[in-house]
């Protein structure tokens, strides 16, 4: 199966002039890849009818599918529709359906078209529309010489809607054939670990195999195949995909989407379980992890943001000669707060972070990137220590990830 070329143009002078971020591209090209197609080329022109003349016919020429966003709108930089029907030396005629379909969809709000609606459905007459069901400008559609361009509206929910309901399903008529892929989500582990582990992408053929690293999330791998046949496609992934997990299954918190703080609440929940959460240098980071996740009330009971050490003292009952003696960010103090979460809370299990997210407070014993962990339960208290050579930023997030692993570890071991 030959892999279809596609070619994504962004057009809008604001792009290039930096005061809106290109989220189209980013989303499209993560629903192609979703969805089993790659997307080949991306370029950023301006609302300039001269280059999007010029980025058209290279386009045009080199790609099997050419999708383009923005400049659809009925204002006067909105030049994407003219200058296409120009390009496939087409005209624009009036199409009243169109013009119909805007001033219903403003009536059915009470209110009048703000723009010429006759002028907006002025439209390519080889070319189909594709419908606008979020807003008003439609979609272009151009199927000629065996290529297919696409042309949307810059708004983003209008164009996704168009990109789901339209583009995709057109796609998969144009390439016969099916993809499957399987994700394995995993923690306390880096990318070279997991490569050590699974050996050469080799062996895996013909099953692709992506490393797909995150602070925030930990490494995720990524199987996926394409083929002509569901039912061998399907089998040879799950076959690939049973030899990766019994080599990496130690690190796997899930097979799904699902992001470690959920995995570990469904499973506290599952055992009837509360946490609490003792954090200094996260700030609340931690605690956020937990509280995003619809539904956490019930196994989430408190977090304390102790920052300075009188709110360790007060907040946790931390003993102020443990602080003077190991300083606030030691072992003995990660261990301590995470008692006290665990008592002053009345909870099953109690995290805590203490450390030195930097750019200062750094000594040579205990440099920037110092973090102390601690977890306490019935079963008693564990501490751990790690060194991240991050910013500030990254250091926090980075210990906001190792405690979640930390805790996930504790909760496979009840
Ligand atoms: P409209 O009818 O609103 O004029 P349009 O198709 O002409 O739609 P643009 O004028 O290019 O689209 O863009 C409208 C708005 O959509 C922009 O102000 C911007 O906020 C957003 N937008 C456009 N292109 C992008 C993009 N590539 N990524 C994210 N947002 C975008
Ligand atoms: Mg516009």
């Amino acid at each position: 199966m030959t892999e279809l070329q596609i070619e994504l143009i962004s057009v809008g002078d604001e792009i290039l002039l930096g005061h809106t971020l290109d989220t189209n591209f980013h989303w499209i090209a993560n629903q192609l890849a979703n969805s089993g197609y790659r997307l080949r080329w991306h370029s950023t022109i301006g609302d300039n009818e001269s280059d999007m003349r010029h980025q058209f016919r290279r386009a045009w020429n080199r790609a099997d599918v050419v999708i383009i966003t923005g400049g659809l709108g009925p204002t006067h930089d909105d030049k994407t529709r003219p200058v296409l029907a120009q390009f496939f030396e087409d005209e624009l005629v009036t199409r009243l359906d169109l013009a119909k379909r805007i001033e219903d969809k403003f009536a059915a709000r009470g209110l009048k078209v703000p723009f010429d609606s006759q002028k907006m459905a002025e439209f390519p007459s080889r070319a189909e529309p594709i419908l606008n069901k979020e807003g008003s400008a439609p979609g272009i559609h151009y199927c000629e010489d065996n290529r297919d361009l696409f042309s949307l509206p810059g708004v983003p929910v209008e164009m996704q809607e168009m990109v789901t309901n339209y583009i995709l399903p057109k796609l998969n008529e144009i390439q016969k054939g099916v993809f499957h892929y399987h994700i394995f989500r995993t923690a306390g582990i880096f990318e070279s670990g997991l490569n050590e582990l699974i050996g050469s992408p080799e062996l895996l053929k013909p099953v692709e195999l992506a490393y797909l690293p995150s602070i925030d999330k930990g490494v995720t791998l990524r199987l996926s195949v394409s083929g002509e046949d569901e039912e061998k496609t399907k089998s040879i992934l799950a076959e690939r995909a049973d030899q990766v997990r019994n080599l990496i299954s130690d690190f796997i918190f899930t097979e799904s989407e699902d992001s470690l703080a959920e995995v570990i609440l469904e499973k506290m929940r599952k055992h009837n379980l509360k946490l609490a959460v003792a954090e200094s240098c996260t700030g609340g980071l931690l605690s956020n992890n937990f509280v995003c996740v619809p539904g956490s009330s019930d196994v989430f009971e408190r977090g304390f943001t102790t920052y300075s050490n009188e709110s360790k003292i007060e907040l946790l009952g931390v003993e102020a000669s443990t602080i003077e003696k190991h300083g606030a960010v030691s072992g003995q103090v990660a261990s301590a707060m995470a008692e006290g979460a665990l008592e002053c809370a009345g909870v099953d299990i109690a995290v805590s972070v203490t450390g030195i997210a930097g750019p200062t407070g750094g000594t040579e014993e205990k440099p920037v990137g110092h973090i102390f962990f601690g977890i306490a339960d019935k079963k008693g208290t564990y501490t751990e220590s790690h060194r991240f050579d991050g910013n500030r930023t990254t250091n926090r997030r980075r210990s906001v990830l190792t405690a979640l692993t930390l805790l996930w570890r504790r909760l496979k071991e009840q």
